[in-house]
């Protein structure tokens, strides 16, 4: 028992000095990490440390009969787990912490991780982190890992799930678990203070944060416009005209409504960065904060491109399936007719053809480089290009774009397809 405590002690001495370097090839004392509690989450972190290197204890209420463990992961008594470790993840419900308290003394000097969430927001008056720090005070707590699903963790980390929040009083002991992050192959961020752990238990209860805004401004264009073109084609002509062609509400109205919300939200994607650049230059510096809308805005600009792009790909849908549609087959059937009857002739006027093929072709160029544009906002595509890679793609789409729009203003043919 004494040689184990001097065993302790001297880990413990040993993780402290190197933790300004940790990010370093770890020690054997820094290889040793304990888990508490051998649910999903902890049996999770636990298999990814030991993939990693680690040498992995995990202290449980019944060390003899835990299953499913990760092999080559040792099971201890919360106690017993304590002492052998310097750093120990608390991968337990905020509920049980109070089991931690007769553990004081073991966990004096020791860096705990708060893996915990909440199942609600403002579940409880204090952050589950600041309620741990004031149940063991001698402890170093960090709040960290809590983004992640064990899931995530159990699959390694990929680009969507790449990033793990950290935040914690004291440096050394955030450094001990940014160090263990990257090991793992996650990028950790420093959020600061314990006090940010509130920020950091919401994060994983929140819905789409970055939608909510280009879902409302889509929604709000998609029913500003489908009204007034109802009003306008529909209802006018019905009033006017006495004519009925409510039909066209499912495909023609649809697909009219679809190509002006998609290139106003593609507009949208791009506005709030040239008014930042107004604002800068007008500024003369670029180091002052942005007025919090426009920081929203440029916040949710890859959103807004996105709905954009799937406008646009309902648009394509649209116009694909016009030439299967009754209303265009009868038309066409009837012209037809007509010609037979007053036995006349066609005459194929060439230039309409130019202008039938030049507005398809550049339709079809247009949305094969909206495509690409979306492609690259992805972040596993994004990361694997330079700046230049993806300046290049981007600046090619605003240069493109217009050329596009302008022949399908001209294009005279299309009027009678869409009717
Ligand atoms: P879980 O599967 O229910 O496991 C919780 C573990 O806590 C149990 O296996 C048990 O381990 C221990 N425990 C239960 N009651 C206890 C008590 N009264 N005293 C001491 N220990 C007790 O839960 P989990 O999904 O692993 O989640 C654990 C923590 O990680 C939670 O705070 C959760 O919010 C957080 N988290 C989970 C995920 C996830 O994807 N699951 C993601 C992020 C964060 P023993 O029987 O070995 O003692």
């Amino acid at each position: 028992m004494m040689d184990e405590e001097r065993s302790n002690e001297k880990c413990e001495s040993v993780t402290l000095s190197l933790m300004s370097e940790a990010v370093s090839a770890p020690t054997e004392c820094e290889k040793r990490v304990c888990v508490f509690g051998t649910g999903d989450m902890g049996r999770s972190l636990g298999l990814r440390l030991l993939q990693a290197g680690y040498s992995v204890m995990f202290g449980s209420r019944r060390p003899q009969s835990c299953n499913f463990l990760p092999n080559g992961a040792q099971v201890l008594s919360h106690a017993e787990a304590a002492q052998a470790a310097h750093l120990i993840f608390i991968a337990v419900q905020r509920e049980h912490y109070d089991f931690l308290v007769p553990l004081a003394y073991h966990l004096k000097g020791k860096v705990l991780v708060d893996l915990s969430n909440n199942l609600k927001k403002n579940q409880y008056p204090e952050a589950n982190a600041e309620y741990l720090q004031s149940l063991v005070p001698e402890a170093e707590v960090v709040k960290g890992f809590n983004t992640l699903s064990a899931w995530a963790l159990q699959n390694g980390p990929s680009d969507a799930n790449r990033q793990v929040y950290i935040c914690g009083d004291r440096a050394e002991a955030k450094q001990v678990v940014l160090a263990v992050a990257t090991k793992l192959g996650f990028s950790a961020l420093d959020r600061g203070s314990l006090s940010a752990s509130r920020e950091l238990e919401d994060f994983p209860l929140q819905l789409f944060p970055l939608w909510r805004l280009p879902m409302r401004i889509a929604v709000g264009l998609t029913a500003f416009f489908f009204f007034y073109l109802l009003i306008r084609e529909i209802l006018y002509a019905y009033i006017t005209q006495g004519k009925d062609i409510s039909f066209r509400i499912m495909v023609s109205l649809a697909n009219r409504v679809c190509p002006i919300v998609s290139l106003i939200m593609l507009a949208l994607c791009y506005l709030p960065g040239v008014l930042a650049s107004f604002l800068q230059l007008y500024r003369g510096t670029k180091y002052r904060r942005f007025p919090d809308w426009l920081d929203r805005w440029m916040l949710c600009r890859k959103q807004l491109g996105l709905l954009a792009l799937g406008f646009a790909c309902l648009h394509v849908l649209y116009t694909l399936i016009i030439p299967i549609r009754y209303y265009v087959r009868f038309w066409a059937t009837e012209r037809t007719v007509t010609q037979i009857r007053q036995n006349g002739t066609n005459e194929f006027i060439t230039s309409r053809a130019w202008h039938s093929d030049s507005y398809l072709s550049f339709g079809i160029l247009g949305f094969g480089l909206y495509v690409l544009l979306g492609i690259t906002s992805l972040p596993s595509v994004s990361n694997a290009l330079s700046w230049r890679e993806f300046s290049f793609v981007t600046e090619t789409m605003i240069l493109l774009r217009p050329s596009s729009v302008a022949t399908r203003q001209f294009c005279p043919t299309r009027t009678n397809l869409e009717q």
